[in-house]
Protein backbone atom coordinates (compact mmCIF):
# COMPACT_ATOMS: atom_id res chain seq x y z
CA UNK A 1 0.00 0.00 0.00
CA UNK A 2 1.18 3.41 -1.16
CA UNK A 3 0.01 6.45 0.54
CA UNK A 4 0.55 10.34 -0.37
CA UNK A 5 0.34 12.73 2.58
CA UNK A 6 -0.41 16.64 1.82
CA UNK A 7 0.18 18.38 4.99
CA UNK A 8 1.94 21.43 5.37
CA UNK A 9 2.61 20.98 9.10
CA UNK A 10 6.05 19.39 8.82
CA UNK A 11 5.77 17.72 12.35
CA UNK A 12 2.35 16.17 12.01
CA UNK A 13 3.49 15.19 8.45
CA UNK A 14 6.55 13.51 9.66
CA UNK A 15 4.59 11.88 12.95
CA UNK A 16 1.98 10.41 10.12
CA UNK A 17 4.87 9.06 7.98
CA UNK A 18 6.15 7.11 11.09
CA UNK A 19 3.20 5.70 12.42
CA UNK A 20 1.91 4.35 8.66
CA UNK A 21 5.81 3.19 8.22
CA UNK A 22 5.67 1.20 10.58
CA UNK A 23 2.15 -0.49 9.96
CA UNK A 24 3.93 -1.22 6.53
CA UNK A 25 2.69 1.70 4.51
CA UNK A 26 5.01 3.40 1.66
CA UNK A 27 4.36 7.16 2.53
CA UNK A 28 5.08 10.41 0.23
CA UNK A 29 5.14 13.40 1.73
CA UNK A 30 4.26 16.76 0.03
CA UNK A 31 3.88 19.96 1.16
CA UNK A 32 2.06 22.13 -0.01
CA UNK A 33 -1.34 21.94 -2.62
CA UNK A 34 0.17 22.03 -5.88
CA UNK A 35 2.95 19.38 -5.15
CA UNK A 36 0.12 17.38 -3.57
CA UNK A 37 -2.02 17.44 -6.94
CA UNK A 38 1.33 16.83 -9.49
CA UNK A 39 2.12 13.42 -7.30
CA UNK A 40 -1.44 12.78 -6.85
CA UNK A 41 -1.71 12.43 -10.57
CA UNK A 42 1.70 10.83 -11.73
CA UNK A 43 1.96 8.28 -9.10
CA UNK A 44 -0.64 5.23 -8.01
CA UNK A 45 -1.36 5.72 -4.87
CA UNK A 46 -3.91 3.74 -2.80
CA UNK A 47 -5.19 6.30 -1.08
CA UNK A 48 -4.58 10.27 -0.45
CA UNK A 49 -4.33 12.01 3.31
CA UNK A 50 -5.52 15.73 1.85
CA UNK A 51 -5.05 18.41 4.22
CA UNK A 52 -7.92 21.20 3.55
CA UNK A 53 -5.57 24.75 4.63
CA UNK A 54 -2.71 24.23 2.37
CA UNK A 55 -0.08 26.83 0.60
CA UNK A 56 -0.71 27.45 -2.88
CA UNK A 57 -3.65 25.48 -3.81
CA UNK A 58 -6.23 24.30 -0.87
CA UNK A 59 -7.55 21.10 -0.37
CA UNK A 60 -10.41 21.51 -1.78
CA UNK A 61 -9.00 22.35 -4.78
CA UNK A 62 -6.75 19.88 -5.16
CA UNK A 63 -9.30 17.28 -4.16
CA UNK A 64 -11.47 18.56 -6.92
CA UNK A 65 -8.94 18.97 -9.69
CA UNK A 66 -7.81 15.33 -8.83
CA UNK A 67 -11.46 14.32 -9.55
CA UNK A 68 -11.60 17.03 -12.93
CA UNK A 69 -8.25 14.69 -14.33
CA UNK A 70 -9.99 11.68 -13.65
CA UNK A 71 -7.49 10.57 -11.01
CA UNK A 72 -10.16 8.45 -8.46
CA UNK A 73 -7.65 7.43 -5.63
CA UNK A 74 -9.49 7.72 -2.35
CA UNK A 75 -9.10 10.65 -0.16
CA UNK A 76 -9.10 11.26 3.55
CA UNK A 77 -9.23 15.11 3.77
CA UNK A 78 -8.38 16.39 7.01
CA UNK A 79 -10.94 19.59 8.20
CA UNK A 80 -9.32 21.76 10.50
CA UNK A 81 -12.26 22.41 12.61
CA UNK A 82 -15.27 19.68 13.52
CA UNK A 83 -17.97 21.90 11.09
CA UNK A 84 -20.64 20.39 9.50
CA UNK A 85 -19.73 22.66 7.07
CA UNK A 86 -15.93 21.99 6.08
CA UNK A 87 -17.24 18.30 5.87
CA UNK A 88 -20.15 18.70 3.68
CA UNK A 89 -17.55 20.61 1.54
CA UNK A 90 -14.98 18.00 1.31
CA UNK A 91 -17.30 15.31 0.06
CA UNK A 92 -18.77 17.87 -2.35
CA UNK A 93 -15.39 18.47 -3.68
CA UNK A 94 -15.09 14.67 -4.27
CA UNK A 95 -12.90 12.90 -0.95
CA UNK A 96 -14.47 9.63 -0.05
CA UNK A 97 -14.26 10.67 3.51
CA UNK A 98 -12.74 13.42 6.06
CA UNK A 99 -11.19 13.18 9.31
CA UNK A 100 -11.44 16.66 12.39
CA UNK A 101 -8.46 17.55 13.47
CA UNK A 102 -7.56 16.84 15.97
CA UNK A 103 -7.44 13.14 15.76
CA UNK A 104 -5.98 9.91 16.69
CA UNK A 105 -3.34 8.05 14.84
CA UNK A 106 -5.87 4.78 15.67
CA UNK A 107 -8.76 6.20 14.09
CA UNK A 108 -6.70 7.37 11.08
CA UNK A 109 -5.07 3.50 10.25
CA UNK A 110 -8.95 2.65 10.42
CA UNK A 111 -10.43 4.96 7.98
CA UNK A 112 -7.47 4.64 5.32
CA UNK A 113 -7.86 0.67 5.85
CA UNK A 114 -11.80 1.70 4.79
CA UNK A 115 -10.82 3.66 2.29
CA UNK A 116 -8.56 1.46 0.34
CA UNK A 117 -10.66 -1.38 1.03
CA UNK A 118 -13.80 0.33 -0.50
CA UNK A 119 -12.37 1.45 -3.58
CA UNK A 120 -13.51 -2.48 -4.21
CA UNK A 121 -14.19 -2.04 -7.77
CA UNK A 122 -10.76 -3.15 -9.45
CA UNK A 123 -9.50 -3.83 -6.20
CA UNK A 124 -11.11 -6.76 -4.64
CA UNK A 125 -11.16 -7.75 -0.74
CA UNK A 126 -9.48 -10.87 -1.21
CA UNK A 127 -7.14 -11.61 -4.25
CA UNK A 128 -7.25 -14.79 -5.82
CA UNK A 129 -4.43 -16.56 -8.07
CA UNK A 130 -4.99 -20.69 -8.28
CA UNK A 131 -3.91 -21.89 -4.80
CA UNK A 132 -2.94 -18.11 -3.97
CA UNK A 133 -5.33 -16.68 -1.56
CA UNK A 134 -4.00 -12.73 -0.43
CA UNK A 135 -6.48 -10.69 1.98
CA UNK A 136 -4.17 -7.70 1.91
CA UNK A 137 -6.03 -5.40 4.64
CA UNK A 138 -6.03 -8.66 6.82
CA UNK A 139 -2.22 -8.96 5.64
CA UNK A 140 -2.37 -12.56 4.92
CA UNK A 141 -1.61 -15.13 2.61
CA UNK A 142 -2.70 -18.35 2.18
CA UNK A 143 -1.75 -21.18 -0.39
CA UNK A 144 -4.22 -23.79 -0.58
CA UNK A 145 -4.99 -23.94 3.34
CA UNK A 146 -1.84 -23.49 4.68
CA UNK A 147 -1.00 -19.99 5.91
CA UNK A 148 2.20 -18.45 4.96
CA UNK A 149 3.79 -15.66 6.65
CA UNK A 150 4.72 -12.54 4.74
CA UNK A 151 6.71 -9.28 5.22
CA UNK A 152 4.55 -5.94 4.10
CA UNK A 153 6.73 -5.31 1.26
CA UNK A 154 6.47 -8.78 0.10
CA UNK A 155 3.01 -8.89 0.43
CA UNK A 156 2.92 -5.47 -1.53
CA UNK A 157 4.71 -7.07 -4.81
CA UNK A 158 2.61 -10.06 -4.65
CA UNK A 159 -0.66 -7.89 -4.06
CA UNK A 160 0.60 -6.02 -7.33
CA UNK A 161 0.90 -9.00 -9.56
CA UNK A 162 -1.91 -11.31 -8.26
CA UNK A 163 -4.47 -8.01 -8.92
CA UNK A 164 -3.08 -8.44 -12.53
CA UNK A 165 -2.97 -12.42 -12.39
CA UNK A 166 -2.00 -14.00 -15.91
CA UNK A 167 -0.71 -10.52 -16.97
CA UNK A 168 2.94 -9.41 -17.26
CA UNK A 169 3.88 -6.52 -14.83
CA UNK A 170 7.00 -4.41 -15.13
CA UNK A 171 9.54 -4.00 -12.54
CA UNK A 172 9.21 -0.36 -12.86
CA UNK A 173 5.22 -0.56 -12.01
CA UNK A 174 5.78 -3.03 -8.99
CA UNK A 175 8.81 -0.12 -7.53
CA UNK A 176 5.92 2.38 -8.04
CA UNK A 177 3.28 0.72 -6.16
CA UNK A 178 5.48 -0.79 -3.25
CA UNK A 179 8.55 1.65 -2.61
CA UNK A 180 7.87 5.62 -1.73
CA UNK A 181 9.70 8.31 -3.41
CA UNK A 182 12.86 8.41 -1.41
CA UNK A 183 13.67 4.72 -2.36
CA UNK A 184 16.37 5.76 -4.70
CA UNK A 185 17.96 2.55 -4.54
CA UNK A 186 18.69 -0.41 -7.33
CA UNK A 187 15.50 -1.68 -9.25
CA UNK A 188 17.01 -4.80 -9.01
CA UNK A 189 15.27 -4.73 -5.31
CA UNK A 190 12.38 -6.14 -6.70
CA UNK A 191 14.20 -9.38 -8.11
CA UNK A 192 15.53 -9.63 -4.58
CA UNK A 193 11.79 -9.68 -3.27
CA UNK A 194 10.75 -12.30 -6.20
CA UNK A 195 12.75 -14.49 -4.84
CA UNK A 196 12.04 -14.11 -1.32
CA UNK A 197 8.37 -14.65 -1.94
CA UNK A 198 9.39 -18.17 -4.07
CA UNK A 199 11.18 -19.44 -1.07
CA UNK A 200 7.81 -18.60 1.00
CA UNK A 201 5.29 -19.25 -2.20
CA UNK A 202 6.36 -21.38 -4.46
CA UNK A 203 9.41 -23.92 -3.71
CA UNK A 204 7.73 -25.58 -0.40
CA UNK A 205 4.68 -26.11 -2.58
CA UNK A 206 7.13 -27.33 -5.35
CA UNK A 207 5.27 -24.86 -7.96
CA UNK A 208 6.31 -21.93 -10.12
CA UNK A 209 3.58 -19.81 -9.59
CA UNK A 210 5.90 -16.53 -9.83
CA UNK A 211 7.62 -16.32 -13.57
CA UNK A 212 10.06 -14.29 -14.40
CA UNK A 213 9.06 -12.81 -18.25
CA UNK A 214 13.19 -12.06 -19.70
CA UNK A 215 13.11 -7.81 -20.39
CA UNK A 216 9.58 -7.18 -19.56
CA UNK A 217 9.14 -8.24 -15.85
CA UNK A 218 7.07 -11.26 -13.94
CA UNK A 219 3.73 -13.06 -13.57
CA UNK A 220 1.82 -14.81 -11.54
CA UNK A 221 0.34 -17.81 -13.14
CA UNK A 222 -3.52 -17.14 -13.14
CA UNK A 223 -4.27 -20.56 -12.29
CA UNK A 224 -7.19 -20.71 -14.27
CA UNK A 225 -5.63 -22.87 -16.61
CA UNK A 226 -5.26 -20.34 -19.49
CA1 LIG B 1 -2.44 22.93 7.01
Amino acid sequence: MRVLIVEDEAKLAAYLRRGLVREGYAVDLAGDGEQGLWMATNNPYDAVVLDIMLPKLNGYRVCAELRTRGVWTPILMLTAKSGELDEAEALDTGADDFLAKPFSFVVLLARLRALTRRSAAERPAILEAGELRLDPAAHRCFVGDEEVALTPTELCVLATLMRRAGDVVSKREILESCWDWAFEGDPNIVEVYIRHLRTKVDLPFEATRLQTVRGAGYRVDAGDGG
